[in-house]
């Protein structure tokens, strides 16, 4: 399965910080159970989003052979814009919105479902750290990612 190396970089950090943590707490003496506490915190974290990843060994070609359907979780995206980088014709951060709303980052528009091939797509929304960006198959509803 390909993940977005960043998705991939939070969750080493967090299962990272989180041994780390627990090994400092090992000799349980005055308050280091806290440490542990934070331990499980930060390892469970990782550990449930790899659960909630649907695993995607689909070739190329059985991936473009699909009707996608896109959706976009407008409160989960942060305009980071990798997946506007992957698939330009796809996906764009509507900045003329930016002049008229209290918001920080411009939100993200679909340009055109059909502006790039499955596999360009697929690999746009697997890059975006927030995982904003939801496939389906058009036809049978199924859930193609995340
Ligand atoms: S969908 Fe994800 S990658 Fe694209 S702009 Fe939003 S947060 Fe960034």
């Amino acid at each position: 399965m390909k993940r977005g190396l960043r998705s991939f970089g939070i969750d080493a950090s967090l299962l990272g910080g989180g041994v780390a943590l627990a090994i400092l707490g090992m000799p349980l003496v005055s308050g280091r159970w806290i440490l542990i506490v934070l331990a499980v915190g930060l390892i469970s974290i990782p550990v449930v989003r790899s659960k909630n990843l649907q695993t995607t060994f689909w070739t190329p070609r059985e991936v473009n052979r699909r009707t996608l359907k896109l959706e976009l979780d407008k409160e989960a995206c942060m305009g980071v814009a990798s997946c506007v980088k992957l698939a330009p014709q796809v996906f764009k951060l509507d900045e003329a919105s930016l002049k008229s709303a209290f918001i920080s980052y411009a939100p993200l528009v679909i340009l055109d479902e059909k502006g790039a091939s499955n596999q360009t797509i697929l690999d746009a929304a697997m890059s975006c750290p927030y995982r904003a960006i939801i496939l389906a198959d058009a036809n049978s509803g199924e859930r193609v990612y995340p």
